[in-house]
Protein backbone atom coordinates (compact mmCIF):
# COMPACT_ATOMS: atom_id res chain seq x y z
CA UNK A 1 0.00 0.00 0.00
CA UNK A 2 1.51 3.38 -1.14
CA UNK A 3 1.53 6.20 2.01
CA UNK A 4 -0.63 9.03 1.33
CA UNK A 5 0.83 11.94 0.38
CA UNK A 6 -1.66 14.47 0.82
CA UNK A 7 0.48 16.59 -0.69
CA UNK A 8 -0.78 16.00 -4.62
CA UNK A 9 -3.39 17.71 -5.88
CA UNK A 10 -4.88 17.15 -8.69
CA UNK A 11 -7.60 18.69 -10.76
CA UNK A 12 -9.88 18.20 -13.62
CA UNK A 13 -11.10 21.43 -15.57
CA UNK A 14 -13.24 20.95 -18.33
CA UNK A 15 -14.98 23.46 -20.35
CA UNK A 16 -18.82 23.10 -20.07
CA UNK A 17 -19.33 22.84 -23.96
CA UNK A 18 -22.51 19.97 -23.43
CA UNK A 19 -21.04 16.92 -23.48
CA UNK A 20 -17.93 14.72 -22.11
CA UNK A 21 -15.44 13.61 -24.40
CA UNK A 22 -14.16 10.40 -23.92
CA UNK A 23 -10.75 12.02 -24.18
CA UNK A 24 -12.40 14.81 -21.30
CA UNK A 25 -13.32 11.40 -19.79
CA UNK A 26 -9.88 9.80 -20.02
CA UNK A 27 -8.11 13.16 -18.24
CA UNK A 28 -10.38 13.20 -15.41
CA UNK A 29 -10.33 9.52 -14.55
CA UNK A 30 -6.31 9.90 -14.79
CA UNK A 31 -6.27 13.43 -13.14
CA UNK A 32 -8.70 11.38 -10.38
CA UNK A 33 -6.74 8.08 -9.88
CA UNK A 34 -3.26 9.67 -9.51
CA UNK A 35 -4.91 12.22 -6.47
CA UNK A 36 -6.20 9.15 -5.22
CA UNK A 37 -3.43 6.62 -5.29
CA UNK A 38 -1.22 9.17 -3.33
CA UNK A 39 -4.31 9.53 -0.64
CA UNK A 40 -4.39 13.51 -2.06
CA UNK A 41 -7.18 15.68 -3.25
CA UNK A 42 -9.03 15.78 -6.47
CA UNK A 43 -10.72 19.03 -7.28
CA UNK A 44 -13.21 19.74 -10.02
CA UNK A 45 -13.39 23.12 -11.90
CA UNK A 46 -15.75 24.55 -14.74
CA UNK A 47 -13.52 26.74 -16.71
CA UNK A 48 -16.12 28.37 -18.77
CA UNK A 49 -14.57 31.88 -18.69
CA UNK A 50 -15.21 31.55 -22.98
CA UNK A 51 -18.62 33.77 -22.76
CA UNK A 52 -19.46 33.47 -26.48
CA UNK A 53 -19.41 29.83 -26.31
CA UNK A 54 -21.69 29.26 -23.13
CA UNK A 55 -24.47 26.44 -23.64
CA UNK A 56 -27.18 25.91 -21.49
CA UNK A 57 -27.07 23.12 -18.96
CA UNK A 58 -23.49 22.11 -20.02
CA UNK A 59 -22.28 22.34 -16.41
CA UNK A 60 -25.05 19.68 -15.06
CA UNK A 61 -23.56 17.23 -18.11
CA UNK A 62 -20.05 17.59 -16.75
CA UNK A 63 -21.69 17.29 -12.72
CA UNK A 64 -24.30 13.79 -13.70
CA UNK A 65 -21.00 12.19 -15.56
CA UNK A 66 -18.60 12.99 -12.65
CA UNK A 67 -21.60 11.19 -10.74
CA UNK A 68 -22.18 8.00 -12.62
CA UNK A 69 -18.61 6.95 -12.95
CA UNK A 70 -17.85 7.21 -9.72
CA UNK A 71 -14.94 9.96 -9.65
CA UNK A 72 -15.85 11.86 -6.94
CA UNK A 73 -14.32 15.03 -6.31
CA UNK A 74 -12.87 16.40 -2.60
CA UNK A 75 -13.43 20.42 -3.96
CA UNK A 76 -15.64 21.58 -6.66
CA UNK A 77 -19.13 23.05 -7.49
CA UNK A 78 -21.79 21.63 -5.41
CA UNK A 79 -19.36 20.52 -2.71
CA UNK A 80 -17.26 23.17 -2.16
CA UNK A 81 -14.18 23.62 -0.63
CA UNK A 82 -11.66 26.13 1.03
CA UNK A 83 -10.63 27.14 -2.54
CA UNK A 84 -13.52 28.01 -3.84
CA UNK A 85 -15.72 29.22 -6.08
CA UNK A 86 -15.23 26.76 -8.22
CA UNK A 87 -16.41 28.44 -11.32
CA UNK A 88 -14.29 30.59 -13.04
CA UNK A 89 -16.75 32.89 -13.66
CA UNK A 90 -17.31 33.31 -10.43
CA UNK A 91 -13.82 34.05 -9.93
CA UNK A 92 -13.70 37.00 -12.12
CA UNK A 93 -12.11 39.94 -10.14
CA UNK A 94 -9.40 37.62 -8.69
CA UNK A 95 -7.46 36.93 -11.99
CA UNK A 96 -7.90 41.43 -12.97
CA UNK A 97 -5.56 41.71 -9.22
CA UNK A 98 -3.04 39.16 -11.19
CA UNK A 99 -2.93 40.52 -14.73
CA UNK A 100 -2.52 43.69 -13.28
CA UNK A 101 0.51 42.64 -11.09
CA UNK A 102 2.26 41.06 -13.68
CA UNK A 103 1.83 43.84 -15.93
CA UNK A 104 3.14 46.31 -12.68
CA UNK A 105 6.60 43.14 -12.70
CA UNK A 106 6.94 44.11 -16.60
CA UNK A 107 5.42 40.45 -17.71
CA UNK A 108 2.77 41.55 -19.58
CA UNK A 109 1.22 44.74 -21.17
CA UNK A 110 -1.81 46.60 -21.90
CA UNK A 111 -2.93 45.78 -25.83
CA UNK A 112 -5.26 48.52 -26.98
CA UNK A 113 -5.20 47.37 -30.87
CA UNK A 114 -8.83 47.56 -32.74
CA UNK A 115 -10.85 44.52 -33.89
CA UNK A 116 -10.08 46.33 -37.09
CA UNK A 117 -6.50 46.44 -36.78
CA UNK A 118 -6.03 42.64 -35.73
CA UNK A 119 -8.34 41.13 -38.58
CA UNK A 120 -6.19 43.21 -40.87
CA UNK A 121 -3.31 41.84 -39.62
CA UNK A 122 -4.82 38.46 -39.61
CA UNK A 123 -5.99 38.86 -43.25
CA UNK A 124 -2.55 39.83 -44.29
CA UNK A 125 -0.86 36.76 -42.32
CA UNK A 126 -2.96 34.13 -41.23
CA UNK A 127 0.46 32.74 -39.56
CA UNK A 128 1.73 35.41 -38.21
CA UNK A 129 -0.25 36.18 -35.14
CA UNK A 130 0.17 39.47 -33.31
CA UNK A 131 2.95 41.98 -34.45
CA UNK A 132 3.25 43.44 -30.79
CA UNK A 133 2.25 46.93 -31.66
CA UNK A 134 1.45 47.81 -28.12
CA UNK A 135 4.22 46.23 -26.46
CA UNK A 136 6.44 49.27 -26.20
CA UNK A 137 3.84 51.75 -25.21
CA UNK A 138 5.22 54.47 -23.31
CA UNK A 139 3.44 54.86 -19.50
CA UNK A 140 1.85 58.14 -20.51
CA UNK A 141 0.18 56.86 -24.13
CA UNK A 142 -1.27 53.55 -22.07
CA UNK A 143 -2.63 56.27 -19.24
CA UNK A 144 -4.20 58.09 -21.51
CA UNK A 145 -5.94 55.35 -23.55
CA UNK A 146 -6.86 53.93 -20.07
CA UNK A 147 -8.08 57.48 -19.29
CA UNK A 148 -10.51 57.83 -22.40
CA UNK A 149 -12.14 54.42 -22.08
CA UNK A 150 -10.08 52.31 -25.01
CA UNK A 151 -10.85 48.75 -24.82
CA UNK A 152 -8.10 46.90 -24.15
CA UNK A 153 -6.64 43.41 -23.58
CA UNK A 154 -3.53 42.20 -21.24
CA UNK A 155 -0.91 40.22 -23.41
CA UNK A 156 1.53 38.25 -21.86
CA UNK A 157 5.27 39.99 -22.46
CA UNK A 158 7.19 36.81 -24.20
CA UNK A 159 11.26 36.67 -23.97
CA UNK A 160 12.30 37.59 -27.22
CA UNK A 161 15.08 34.86 -27.25
CA UNK A 162 16.56 31.72 -25.09
CA UNK A 163 14.71 29.18 -24.60
CA UNK A 164 11.88 27.57 -21.88
CA UNK A 165 12.41 24.42 -20.83
CA UNK A 166 9.93 22.47 -18.56
CA UNK A 167 9.96 18.68 -17.12
CA UNK A 168 6.68 16.37 -18.42
CA UNK A 169 6.07 13.35 -16.35
CA UNK A 170 5.25 11.35 -19.27
CA UNK A 171 6.85 12.86 -22.19
CA UNK A 172 10.51 14.04 -19.92
CA UNK A 173 11.94 17.56 -21.05
CA UNK A 174 10.49 19.94 -23.12
CA UNK A 175 12.38 22.59 -24.80
CA UNK A 176 10.78 25.44 -26.55
CA UNK A 177 12.33 28.44 -28.13
CA UNK A 178 10.98 31.92 -27.06
CA UNK A 179 10.66 33.43 -30.56
CA UNK A 180 7.96 30.65 -31.30
CA UNK A 181 5.71 31.99 -28.57
CA UNK A 182 2.89 34.07 -29.06
CA UNK A 183 1.98 37.43 -26.92
CA UNK A 184 -1.01 35.38 -25.49
CA UNK A 185 -4.03 37.25 -24.22
CA UNK A 186 -4.49 37.13 -20.64
CA UNK A 187 -7.37 38.93 -19.62
CA UNK A 188 -9.84 39.66 -22.92
CA UNK A 189 -11.22 42.91 -23.17
CA UNK A 190 -14.72 41.70 -21.51
CA UNK A 191 -12.70 41.49 -18.66
CA UNK A 192 -12.70 37.84 -18.33
CA UNK A 193 -9.82 36.25 -18.47
CA UNK A 194 -8.60 33.81 -21.17
CA UNK A 195 -8.13 29.96 -20.40
CA UNK A 196 -4.50 30.27 -21.03
CA UNK A 197 -3.87 32.72 -17.83
CA UNK A 198 -6.90 31.85 -15.62
CA UNK A 199 -6.10 28.07 -15.32
CA UNK A 200 -2.30 29.24 -14.22
CA UNK A 201 -3.84 31.31 -11.35
CA UNK A 202 -6.38 28.58 -10.44
CA UNK A 203 -4.48 25.96 -10.42
CA UNK A 204 -1.57 27.60 -7.77
CA UNK A 205 -4.19 29.53 -5.73
CA UNK A 206 -6.07 26.21 -5.16
CA UNK A 207 -2.72 24.49 -4.45
CA UNK A 208 -2.47 22.15 -7.67
CA UNK A 209 0.44 19.86 -7.53
CA UNK A 210 -0.16 17.73 -11.33
CA UNK A 211 -1.43 19.48 -14.21
CA UNK A 212 -2.89 16.38 -15.96
CA UNK A 213 -4.54 16.98 -19.38
CA UNK A 214 -4.50 15.93 -23.09
CA UNK A 215 -1.01 16.18 -24.79
CA UNK A 216 -2.68 19.20 -27.21
CA UNK A 217 -1.09 21.17 -24.61
CA UNK A 218 2.26 20.21 -24.29
CA UNK A 219 3.23 22.99 -26.96
CA UNK A 220 1.15 25.76 -24.89
CA UNK A 221 2.97 25.03 -21.45
CA UNK A 222 5.69 26.77 -21.68
CA UNK A 223 4.22 29.78 -21.80
CA UNK A 224 2.55 28.87 -18.77
CA UNK A 225 5.55 28.00 -16.95
CA UNK A 226 6.55 31.07 -18.01
CA UNK A 227 3.36 32.79 -16.20
CA UNK A 228 4.68 30.54 -12.66
CA UNK A 229 8.13 31.96 -13.21
CA UNK A 230 6.86 35.21 -13.53
CA UNK A 231 4.67 35.18 -10.29
CA UNK A 232 7.87 33.77 -8.86
CA UNK A 233 5.10 30.55 -8.13
CA UNK A 234 6.55 26.93 -7.94
CA UNK A 235 5.86 25.41 -11.48
CA UNK A 236 3.53 21.89 -11.00
CA UNK A 237 4.57 18.56 -12.19
CA UNK A 238 2.74 18.37 -16.02
CA UNK A 239 1.63 15.19 -16.92
CA UNK A 240 0.34 15.44 -20.32
CA UNK A 241 -1.43 12.08 -21.46
CA UNK A 242 -0.99 10.27 -24.99
CA UNK A 243 -3.08 11.41 -27.63
CA UNK A 244 -6.46 9.17 -28.53
CA UNK A 245 -6.89 7.94 -32.02
CA UNK A 246 -9.65 6.40 -33.95
CA UNK A 247 -9.25 4.12 -37.03
CA UNK A 248 -10.87 4.83 -39.93
CA UNK A 249 -12.90 2.70 -42.07
CA UNK A 250 -10.12 2.29 -44.41
CA UNK A 251 -7.23 1.25 -41.64
CA UNK A 252 -6.09 4.47 -41.26
CA UNK A 253 -5.52 6.30 -37.45
CA UNK A 254 -6.76 10.25 -36.95
CA UNK A 255 -7.48 11.58 -34.27
CA UNK A 256 -10.33 10.50 -32.54
CA UNK A 257 -13.66 12.38 -33.89
CA UNK A 258 -17.57 11.48 -34.79
CA UNK A 259 -16.25 9.59 -37.86
CA UNK A 260 -15.26 7.16 -35.94
CA UNK A 261 -18.12 6.61 -33.73
CA UNK A 262 -19.82 7.93 -30.64
CA UNK A 263 -17.08 10.19 -29.27
CA UNK A 264 -19.58 11.37 -25.84
CA UNK A 265 -19.60 9.64 -22.70
CA UNK A 266 -23.33 10.44 -23.16
CA UNK A 267 -23.65 8.87 -26.03
CA UNK A 268 -22.21 5.94 -25.60
CA UNK A 269 -24.23 5.56 -22.42
CA UNK A 270 -27.11 6.11 -24.75
CA UNK A 271 -26.29 3.53 -26.90
CA UNK A 272 -26.32 0.82 -23.84
CA UNK A 273 -22.66 1.05 -22.94
CA UNK A 274 -22.22 0.71 -18.58
CA UNK A 275 -20.48 3.44 -17.17
CA UNK A 276 -17.77 1.16 -15.20
CA UNK A 277 -17.15 -0.76 -18.47
CA UNK A 278 -16.57 2.43 -20.10
CA UNK A 279 -14.30 3.79 -17.22
CA UNK A 280 -12.43 0.32 -17.30
CA UNK A 281 -11.56 0.62 -21.21
CA UNK A 282 -10.44 4.44 -20.96
CA UNK A 283 -8.69 3.56 -18.11
CA UNK A 284 -5.91 1.18 -20.32
CA UNK A 285 -6.51 3.88 -23.38
CA UNK A 286 -2.60 5.66 -22.31
CA UNK A 287 -2.04 3.37 -19.22
CA UNK A 288 -0.60 0.29 -18.70
CA UNK A 289 -0.81 -2.13 -15.24
CA UNK A 290 2.57 -3.04 -14.25
CA UNK A 291 4.68 -6.13 -12.54
CA UNK A 292 1.91 -8.60 -11.00
CA UNK A 293 -1.02 -6.71 -12.61
CA UNK A 294 0.49 -5.99 -15.91
CA UNK A 295 -1.77 -8.63 -17.93
CA UNK A 296 -5.04 -7.77 -15.80
CA UNK A 297 -7.55 -6.10 -18.27
CA UNK A 298 -10.50 -5.89 -15.68
CA UNK A 299 -10.47 -3.64 -13.31
CA UNK A 300 -12.89 -1.74 -10.71
CA UNK A 301 -12.00 1.76 -9.83
CA UNK A 302 -10.80 1.62 -6.38
CA UNK A 303 -8.74 -1.33 -8.26
CA UNK A 304 -7.50 0.97 -10.86
CA UNK A 305 -6.81 3.26 -7.88
CA UNK A 306 -4.58 0.70 -6.13
CA UNK A 307 -2.76 -0.05 -9.62
CA UNK A 308 -2.59 3.47 -11.26
CA UNK A 309 0.69 4.86 -11.29
CA UNK A 310 2.45 7.96 -13.97
CA UNK A 311 5.28 5.91 -14.66
CA UNK A 312 2.23 3.21 -16.28
CA UNK A 313 1.39 6.18 -18.70
CA UNK A 314 2.50 5.77 -22.02
CA UNK A 315 3.73 8.26 -24.48
CA UNK A 316 2.51 6.70 -27.66
CA UNK A 317 -0.75 7.36 -29.09
CA UNK A 318 -3.65 5.28 -27.79
CA UNK A 319 -6.46 3.68 -30.09
CA UNK A 320 -9.52 3.62 -29.32
CA UNK A 321 -10.97 0.56 -30.53
CA UNK A 322 -14.84 0.05 -30.47
CA UNK A 323 -14.65 -3.77 -30.80
CA UNK A 324 -12.95 -4.00 -27.81
CA UNK A 325 -15.14 -1.64 -25.83
CA UNK A 326 -18.17 -3.44 -26.60
CA UNK A 327 -16.57 -6.67 -25.39
CA UNK A 328 -15.46 -4.99 -22.15
CA UNK A 329 -19.54 -4.49 -22.06
CA UNK A 330 -20.91 -7.77 -22.74
CA UNK A 331 -18.45 -8.86 -19.87
CA UNK A 332 -19.61 -6.16 -17.49
CA UNK A 333 -23.08 -7.00 -18.51
CA UNK A 334 -22.62 -10.47 -18.04
CA UNK A 335 -21.40 -10.00 -14.30
CA UNK A 336 -23.86 -8.01 -12.98
CA UNK A 337 -26.47 -8.46 -10.26
CA UNK A 338 -30.25 -9.51 -12.02
CA UNK A 339 -31.62 -6.83 -10.49
CA UNK A 340 -29.21 -3.91 -11.62
CA UNK A 341 -28.78 -5.89 -15.25
CA UNK A 342 -32.94 -5.33 -15.12
CA UNK A 343 -32.85 -2.57 -14.15
CA UNK A 344 -30.55 -0.66 -16.55
CA UNK A 345 -31.83 -2.38 -19.34
CA UNK A 346 -35.75 -1.60 -18.61
CA UNK A 347 -35.24 1.92 -20.67
CA UNK A 348 -34.33 -0.03 -23.57
CA UNK A 349 -37.41 -2.23 -23.66
CA UNK A 350 -39.95 -0.93 -26.26
CA UNK A 351 -43.37 -0.10 -24.77
CA UNK A 352 -46.46 -2.05 -25.01
CA UNK A 353 -45.26 -5.35 -24.64
CA UNK A 354 -47.54 -8.29 -24.51
CA UNK A 355 -49.28 -8.83 -21.15
CA UNK A 356 -48.46 -12.48 -20.73
CA UNK A 357 -44.62 -12.04 -21.21
CA UNK A 358 -42.76 -13.09 -18.52
CA UNK A 359 -40.35 -10.23 -18.53
CA UNK A 360 -37.74 -11.59 -16.06
CA UNK A 361 -37.62 -14.93 -17.38
CA UNK A 362 -36.95 -13.35 -21.09
CA UNK A 363 -34.52 -10.94 -19.25
CA UNK A 364 -32.41 -13.70 -17.71
CA UNK A 365 -32.39 -15.53 -20.68
CA UNK A 366 -30.47 -11.93 -22.53
CA UNK A 367 -28.10 -11.14 -19.59
CA UNK A 368 -25.89 -13.14 -20.78
CA UNK A 369 -25.83 -12.59 -24.35
CA UNK A 370 -26.04 -8.24 -24.93
CA UNK A 371 -22.74 -6.58 -25.67
CA UNK A 372 -24.44 -3.41 -25.09
CA UNK A 373 -27.95 -2.79 -23.43
CA UNK A 374 -29.40 -0.61 -26.76
CA UNK A 375 -29.38 -4.11 -28.49
CA UNK A 376 -32.45 -6.14 -26.10
CA UNK A 377 -35.02 -4.81 -28.64
CA UNK A 378 -34.01 -6.57 -31.61
CA UNK A 379 -33.23 -9.58 -29.60
CA UNK A 380 -36.26 -9.65 -27.96
CA UNK A 381 -38.24 -8.89 -30.71
CA UNK A 382 -39.20 -13.10 -31.71
CA UNK A 383 -40.70 -13.30 -28.26
CA UNK A 384 -43.24 -10.30 -29.23
CA UNK A 385 -43.72 -11.71 -32.83
CA UNK A 386 -43.43 -14.78 -34.18
CA UNK A 387 -40.92 -13.88 -37.45
CA UNK A 388 -41.80 -15.98 -40.70
CA UNK A 389 -40.05 -18.54 -41.60
CA UNK A 390 -40.26 -21.50 -44.09
CA UNK A 391 -40.86 -25.15 -43.20
CA UNK A 392 -37.24 -25.99 -44.17
CA UNK A 393 -36.17 -24.23 -41.11
CA UNK A 394 -37.22 -27.51 -39.67
CA UNK A 395 -34.94 -30.16 -41.64
CA UNK A 396 -31.75 -30.88 -39.14
CA UNK A 397 -29.39 -33.38 -40.05
CA UNK A 398 -27.97 -33.12 -36.73
CA UNK A 399 -31.24 -34.06 -34.92
CA UNK A 400 -32.65 -36.24 -37.48
CA UNK A 401 -35.54 -34.24 -38.78
CA UNK A 402 -36.53 -34.19 -42.06
CA UNK A 403 -39.64 -33.85 -44.82
CA UNK A 404 -41.11 -37.43 -43.80
CA UNK A 405 -41.17 -37.16 -40.18
CA UNK A 406 -41.28 -33.35 -39.53
CA UNK A 407 -45.38 -33.53 -39.44
CA UNK A 408 -45.27 -36.07 -36.81
CA UNK A 409 -42.95 -34.32 -34.77
CA UNK A 410 -44.69 -30.86 -34.82
CA UNK A 411 -47.74 -32.47 -34.06
CA UNK A 412 -46.73 -34.65 -31.43
CA UNK A 413 -45.48 -31.63 -30.21
CA UNK A 414 -48.65 -30.02 -29.93
CA UNK A 415 -49.94 -32.78 -28.26
CA UNK A 416 -47.70 -32.90 -25.53
CA UNK A 417 -48.03 -29.12 -24.79
CA UNK A 418 -51.74 -29.08 -25.05
CA UNK A 419 -52.05 -32.12 -22.20
CA UNK A 420 -49.18 -29.50 -19.75
CA UNK A 421 -51.24 -27.78 -17.24
CA UNK A 422 -48.56 -26.63 -15.01
CA UNK A 423 -46.64 -23.88 -17.57
CA UNK A 424 -43.64 -24.40 -15.97
CA UNK A 425 -39.97 -25.61 -17.66
CA UNK A 426 -39.65 -28.34 -15.77
CA UNK A 427 -43.10 -29.90 -16.47
CA UNK A 428 -43.05 -28.58 -20.08
CA UNK A 429 -39.79 -30.17 -20.29
CA UNK A 430 -41.11 -33.39 -18.78
CA UNK A 431 -43.87 -33.73 -21.24
CA UNK A 432 -41.58 -33.14 -24.66
CA UNK A 433 -39.35 -35.56 -22.95
CA UNK A 434 -42.43 -38.53 -22.61
CA UNK A 435 -43.87 -37.37 -26.11
CA UNK A 436 -40.85 -37.85 -27.90
CA UNK A 437 -40.50 -41.74 -26.07
CA UNK A 438 -43.88 -42.22 -27.08
CA UNK A 439 -43.02 -41.60 -30.83
CA UNK A 440 -39.68 -43.63 -30.40
CA UNK A 441 -37.54 -40.53 -31.42
CA UNK A 442 -34.97 -38.38 -29.74
CA UNK A 443 -36.06 -35.79 -27.02
CA UNK A 444 -33.73 -33.56 -29.40
CA UNK A 445 -35.52 -33.94 -32.11
CA UNK A 446 -38.99 -32.95 -31.15
CA UNK A 447 -37.48 -30.01 -28.88
CA UNK A 448 -35.56 -28.39 -32.02
CA UNK A 449 -39.33 -28.75 -33.31
CA UNK A 450 -40.71 -27.39 -30.98
CA UNK A 451 -38.14 -24.37 -30.67
CA UNK A 452 -38.48 -23.78 -34.32
CA UNK A 453 -42.23 -23.68 -34.19
CA UNK A 454 -42.11 -21.45 -30.64
CA UNK A 455 -39.09 -19.25 -32.08
CA UNK A 456 -38.96 -18.91 -35.84
CA UNK A 457 -35.97 -19.14 -35.62
CA UNK A 458 -32.31 -21.76 -35.65
CA UNK A 459 -30.35 -20.30 -33.27
CA UNK A 460 -32.33 -18.82 -29.93
CA UNK A 461 -31.63 -17.71 -26.56
CA UNK A 462 -32.66 -20.01 -24.30
CA UNK A 463 -34.61 -23.69 -24.88
CA UNK A 464 -37.86 -24.51 -26.55
CA UNK A 465 -39.46 -24.70 -22.96
CA UNK A 466 -37.84 -21.52 -21.81
CA UNK A 467 -38.55 -19.65 -24.54
CA UNK A 468 -42.46 -21.30 -23.61
CA UNK A 469 -42.14 -19.92 -20.32
CA UNK A 470 -41.40 -16.51 -21.78
CA UNK A 471 -44.25 -16.30 -24.19
CA UNK A 472 -47.26 -18.23 -22.19
CA UNK A 473 -49.45 -20.96 -22.95
CA UNK A 474 -52.07 -19.06 -24.95
CA UNK A 475 -48.81 -17.47 -27.53
CA UNK A 476 -47.21 -21.39 -27.79
CA UNK A 477 -50.35 -22.67 -28.51
CA UNK A 478 -50.95 -20.60 -31.24
CA UNK A 479 -47.47 -20.66 -32.62
CA UNK A 480 -47.59 -24.35 -32.39
CA UNK A 481 -50.84 -24.19 -34.50
CA UNK A 482 -49.20 -21.89 -37.26
CA UNK A 483 -46.46 -24.73 -37.65
CA UNK A 484 -48.44 -27.11 -37.84
CA UNK A 485 -50.50 -25.55 -40.63
CA UNK A 486 -46.77 -24.81 -42.31
CA UNK A 487 -45.60 -28.33 -41.92
CA UNK A 488 -48.91 -30.37 -43.45
N1 LIG B 1 -10.60 23.82 -19.89
C1 LIG B 1 -9.56 23.11 -20.55
C2 LIG B 1 -10.16 22.06 -21.45
O1 LIG B 1 -11.30 21.71 -21.26
C3 LIG B 1 -8.67 22.47 -19.51
C4 LIG B 1 -7.33 22.08 -19.93
C5 LIG B 1 -6.49 21.84 -18.70
O2 LIG B 1 -6.73 20.81 -18.08
O3 LIG B 1 -5.68 22.68 -18.35
O4 LIG B 1 -9.50 21.57 -22.33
Amino acid sequence: MTQPNHAVVTRFAPSPTGYMHIGNLRTALYSYLIAKHAGGTFILRIEDTDRERLVEGATDVILSTMEMTGLSYDEGPSVGGEHGPYVQSERKEIYAKYAKELVDKGYAYYCFCSKERLEQLHEEDATGGYDRHCRNLSPEEIREKLDAGVPYVIRQKMPLDGTVVYQDAVFGEITCECKELQDQILMKADGYPTYNFAHVVDDHLMGVTHVVRGSEYITSTPKYALLYDAFGWERPVYVHLPLLMGKGEDGTVSKLSKRHGAVSFQDLVRDGYLPEAIINYIALLGWSPRGVMAEREFFTLSELTEAFTIEGVNKSPAVFDYEKLLWFNGEYIRKMPFDDFRRAVTPYLPENLPENLDIDLMLTLLQGRLSKLSEIGEKIQFFIELPAYDKELFFNKKNKVTSDNVTALVAGANDALLAVSDWTNDALFAACSAKAEELGVKSGALLWCARIAVSGMAITPGGATEIMCVIGRDETLRRMKHAMALCS
